[in-house]
């Protein structure tokens, strides 16, 4: 089998490995505009990855979690939140940083860095969820997959790009929250991968970002995939 990612809109992945493991990336369903309704209560889920707390990528995460008893990984201030206000079990091994690197059903999750910020709301007030992060994906035979989270482009994705080869690269493009076009074709220039999905845009009118203003700009070479909602794509 293949692995094969499927766009749910927004930041939203369904990532099905090589060995049928199903991830679910920043799982934001249900008040998703752009979740194709089909897609809004999945039949079954291995583990969830979470970037950061902004309610756009918890999403569904809670519910998830405790419908499949399914690991959540996510930055340590995030996944302590989860458990002190949401109850997910306490489980240290599903709370690494950036730089780390955890292993679930075969697939290595490794935490790196993406210029952004990280909260979520409490009894009425905001509240600090760690800082936040991208993710890559990994798996014996198959490709390694960057998810950008929400970020800026930043030098260091180069460095991102020597450690981890990103077979695929999934960027934001929206603009106003995280970058546009114009800086995630220069991040796709950092991290040199072959492949660039787009996500982040298009979900509301303040993200105008689109992958026809990022296709001109990007290096010789790298191609650009650009899903419909609930669109799966092999990789
Ligand atoms: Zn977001």
């Amino acid at each position: 089998m293949a692995t094969e990612l499927t766009w749910l809109g927004h930041a939203t992945f369904r990532l099905d490995t090589e060995a049928g493991t199903r991830v679910y990336v920043d799982p934001f369903l249900n008040g998703n505009p752009k979740c194709p309704e089909n897609e809004r209560s999945p039949e079954r889920c291995d583990l969830v990855v979470l970037t950061h707390g902004h309610g756009d990528h918890l999403g569904d995460t809670v519910d998830i979690a405790k419908r499949f008893d399914c690991p959540v990984v996510a930055p340590v201030e995030l996944r302590d939140w989860l458990t002190a206000a949401h109850d997910l079990p306490e489980a240290n091994d599903q709370s690494p940083n950036k730089g780390g690197t955890v292993s679930f059903a075969g697939v290595r999750l490794t935490l790196t860095d993406a210029n952004h910020s990280s909260s979520n709301w409490q009894d009425g007030k905001i509240v600090y969820t760690g800082e936040p992060t991208g993710v890559v994906v990994r798996q014996d035979g198959g490709p390694s997959v960057y998810f950008a989270g929400d970020t800026n482009v930043f030098g260091d994705m180069a460095l991102i790009r020597r450690l981890y080869a990103p077979d695929v690269a999934v960027l934001p493009i929206g603009d106003h929250f995280t970058m546009g076009p114009e800086e995630a074709a220069l991040a796709a220039e950092l991290l040199g991968a072959p492949r660039v999905v787009p996500c982040h845009y298009g979900t509301f009118g303040l993200l105008t970002g689109t992958p026809d203003a990022l296709r001109p700009l990007l290096p010789a070479g790298v191609e650009l995939i650009d899903p419909a909602p609930g669109e799966t794509l092999t990789l």
